[in-house]
């Protein structure tokens, strides 16, 4: 299993305040910069989009790219979220005002895109993969995804206050070869962070004792402004698990392998 995880900026840089990733060239998982980042063949092979919430940071490339990749005839791409998602997307952005409602109209013209509701602790199939979705800590409802291709699964951790269901579900799993953990801000905006939900690197540091001993985790959504002194604190956690995921990195998870190669 292949997961790119996409630059936020054109002009590249540190951090990662998008949120999206791409798995195998054909499932994202959110789309914060989905469409606005790559050629145009290679965001209409994305034949699946699952996002992990709401918010804007995960969903802002998500409009451009279903306008992007359309092609009026039969067959369009798939979004799946929660049922919480599934409303904001229609309430919030395809509603005529932010963006014109190419839900409707995919009722009426060769389709934009298709909603699938997303279940909660049920693995369901998607793309081929096994997807099963646990409900973390954040403002709105939002969804952790275990990715599961048969052979390895990977599971992406973003947006959450301290949270406990993953890790339980994670330590069962046979096959999980890499976690990709938010940090999005250093130790002394703790108080931001607590407001916001989200995790600062001693929060990481904490729910880095839940997890798995030797299981590679990938930091992200580190915010671009505190980058350099999110990733020093990481590094004096002399934790050999964690590697600060660096975007426009494919990172390739094997069976039996224990760390992802370039
Ligand atoms: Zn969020
Ligand atoms: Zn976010």
């Amino acid at each position: 299993m292949r997961i790119r995880v996409l630059p936020s900026a054109l002009g590249g840089g540190v951090g990662q305040p998008l949120s999206s990733f791409v798995v195998d060239d054909c499932l994202a998982l959110d789309a914060g910069a989905l469409g606005l980042y790559g050629r145009i063949d290679e965001q209409a092979r994305i034949t699946d989009i699952i996002l992990t919430h709401s918010h804007i940071d995960h969903v802002a490339g998500l409009p451009v790219l279903v306008d992007n990749v359309y092609d009026p005839k039969p067959g369009c791409v798939r979004v799946y979220g929660t049922e919480a998602t599934l409303t904001s997307l229609q309430e919030d952005i395809f509603n005529g005002r932010l963006y014109p409602d190419m839900i409707a109209m995919s009722k009426r013209l060769p389709p934009f895109l298709e909603l699938r509701e997303l279940p909660v602790r049920k693995p369901v199939k998607i793309a081929g993969y096994t997807v099963t979705a646990i409900p973390v800590n954040h403002v709105v409802p939002t969804v952790a995804l275990i990715v599961d291709d048969g052979s390895v699964a990977v599971a992406l951790v973003t947006d959450t206050a301290p949270t406990d269901e993953i890790w339980e579900v994670v330590g069962r799993h046979p096959r999980i070869r890499g976690i990709f953990l938010e940090c999005s801000f250093p130790r002394e905006h703790l108080g931001v962070a607590k407001a916001a939900m989200h995790l600062n690197s001693d929060l990481f540091a904490a729910e880095l004792t839940k997890l798995p001993p030797r299981v590679p985790v990938y930091v992200i959504h580190i915010k671009p402004r505190f980058a350099d002194q999110i990733i020093h604190e990481l590094i004096e956690l002399r934790d050999k698990r964690i590697n600060v995921a660096v975007p426009g990195m494919t990172y390739t998870f094997r069976k039996k392998a224990e760390k992802a190669k370039k």
